[in-house]
């Protein structure tokens, strides 16, 4: 648990120490994230024959919010993807820390299995265990956007925060609970005010018949704007919509394919990318796959995928390696035990009666089992003839007993007898006399 906790503390250090953010500005910095992306189409769900990905519709309403805020003056509006890529959670958060950005905000779409019953928007924000200026911005801002939304007849399901309050890996350095979400939590260790719009429920079939048309989408994004600009005090005028070129393919280096747990490794590298921006590394697994300090340790059996990050600098958007190498971490090979062996007595010295593969010889391991049953089929024969030896000897003071009481008992009559015949012999002489 200890060592999880200083686990955590090395991301946070790690966090902090990529958080340099690219140059100072006046201008109020917001970075949009599109939600999913790549394979990863978030929830679905089927409406008049069509079916809904959320990752279209996430991209959609981001592309409507980038217009509505750059209509805001002083105001410059990035994105985590202006692709088709799926970058980590962590990648999408150091990349709104890298951009120095005043505000996050991550775009969705809710479902729940089988549940048309349940709909409306919820936005989620800090808890505020780490960064409570954050938290108070970001809920004064969801509170009014879920204020817009209700406009349009979207249910208010209220601004969230939610923790993971059961593993101390994900604590913050200050040895508080983490945001549950880790765009959330990857931005706080960033000092980024962050927020994640769940729009609407796609399995909800009113809010998907809402949320399936462009032009509400865009209804939805200028509330979010307005909340924002009021919150800031923005005036209309001429934002930047800012555009973040596409890097080239990044490859991580040949990595070994198995660990043992406590191996590290501290030569990590990659080749390729565009721009200048910092390499980092992240694993898919960070129960068996760990990145500390900027070497990766094996912390746990299992598999995990390593990959490289080109963080943005300002001019390319972040990219993860094409290429990931698939690492299999064993347990370490158990030190052997000193075993006790039983130490051979006289009454187990082996007889000739053994055949020769019975006999122990010095390569057998002492703790296997051939040892031990030799041991219990010497030992039998044995205690049986001292056994017997012991009855013997019984038997014989036994006889011997017999034969001393029978040669007394038999002395006893031949003396008993020779003096009858002789008081009979005196008994006739006296009657002949
Ligand atoms: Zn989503």
């Amino acid at each position: 648990m200890l060592a999880k906790k200083f686990l955590s503390v090395f991301v946070i250090v790690f966090l902090l120490l990529s958080y340099i953010p690219l140059s100072a500005q006046d201008d109020l910095i917001i970075v949009l994230d599109p939600g999913h992306g790549a394979t990863d189409n978030g929830s679905s769900a089927k409406l008049n024959g069509k079916t809904y990905y959320e990752k279209d519709l996430n991209n959609m309403v981001t592309a409507h919010l980038q217009d509505s805020l750059a209509q805001y003056a002083g105001v410059k509006v990035y994105l985590t993807r202006y692709d088709d890529s799926k970058p980590s959670l962590m990648t999408r958060s150091v990349t709104a820390g890298k951009l120095g950005a005043d505000l996050m905000i991550s775009l969705h779409m809710n479902a729940l299995d089988n549940a048309d019953y349940y709909g409306g928007s919820e936005i989620y924000v800090h808890a505020g265990n780490y960064l409570p200026e954050g938290a108070k911005a970001t809920k004064a801002i969801a509170t009014d956007i879920l204020k817009g939304f209700e406009q349009f007849g979207l249910k208010n399901r209220g601004v969230k925060t939610k923790l993971i309050d059961n593993d101390k890996y994900y604590m913050y350095d200050n040895g508080q609970y983490a945001d549950y979400y880790g765009v959330i939590r990857y931005a706080t260790m960033v000092r980024v005010p962050a927020m994640i719009i769940e729009h609407g429920y796609m399995s909800n079939k009113s809010d998907l018949e809402f949320l399936s048309k462009s032009e509400n989408l865009k209804k939805l994004a200028d509330k979010t704007a307005e909340a924002v600009a009021k919150y800031y005090g923005l005036e209309k005028g001429e934002g930047q919509k800012m555009t973040l070129k596409v890097q080239e393919g990044l490859t991580i280096g040949s990595l070994p394919t198995s660990m043992v747990v406590g191996d590290e490794i501290s030569t990590l590298t990659a080749t390729g990318g565009s721009g200048s921006g910092t390499i980092h590394y992240e694993t898919n697994d960070k129960e068996v796959l760990q990145i500390q300090d900027g070497k990766l340790v094996a912390v746990g059996e299992g598999m995990a995928n390593v990959y490289a990050i080109r963080d943005t600098d300002g001019e390319y958007q972040a990219k993860m390696s094409d290429n990931y190498i698939r690492i299999s971490v064993s347990k370490p090979i158990s030190t052997p035990t000193p075993t006790i062996v039983p130490t051979p007595t006289p009454t187990f010295t082996p007889t000739p009666k053994l055949t020769p593969e019975n006999t122990p010889t010095p390569t057998l391991n002492p703790t296997t089992a051939p040892t031990v049953v030799a041991t219990e089929e010497y030992s039998a024969p044995t205690n049986t003839s001292a056994q017997t030896a012991t009855t013997e000897n019984t038997e014989n003071d036994f006889w011997t007993a017999i034969a001393v009481i029978g040669g007394i008992l038999a002395a006893f009559l031949i003396v008993s007898f020779v003096l009858l015949m002789k008081s009979k012999n005196s008994n006739k002489k006296s009657r002949r006399r």
